[in-house]
């Protein structure tokens, strides 16, 4: 096990929310440590989000591409489920803003 990368191990995050200011940390279930496994989809997902931003690619957009909900493919670009092998945006065009 290892530190949670996104709390730093707190267990908690600080949020701008006057009810909630301080929310359990959504990656680790407020555990502070995570399974290694964590940190290679991590690794994993936050290349997924790199090469969708450099399509110009919203969540919503490269979800319906890849046939998933917006939900599933955010919580694997940030790690917390397994990234999707299938998941490539070679082929897809740069959309133009
Ligand atoms: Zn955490």
């Amino acid at each position: 096990m290892i530190d949670c990368p996104t709390c730093k191990g707190d267990g908690v995050l600080r949020v701008f929310s006057r009810e909630h200011p301080i929310i359990p940390c959504h990656f680790c279930n407020g555990e502070g440590k995570v399974n290694d496994i964590h940190l290679k989809w991590m690794k994993e997902g936050k290349i997924l989000r790199e090469k969708r931003i450099a399509k110009r690619l919203t969540i919503r957009k490269a979800a319906k591409l890849h046939k998933m909900r917006p939900s599933d493919l955010c919580n694997m670009e940030i790690g917390l489920i397994q990234p999707r092998k299938d998941i490539s945006y070679e082929t897809i065009k740069t959309i133009k803003q």
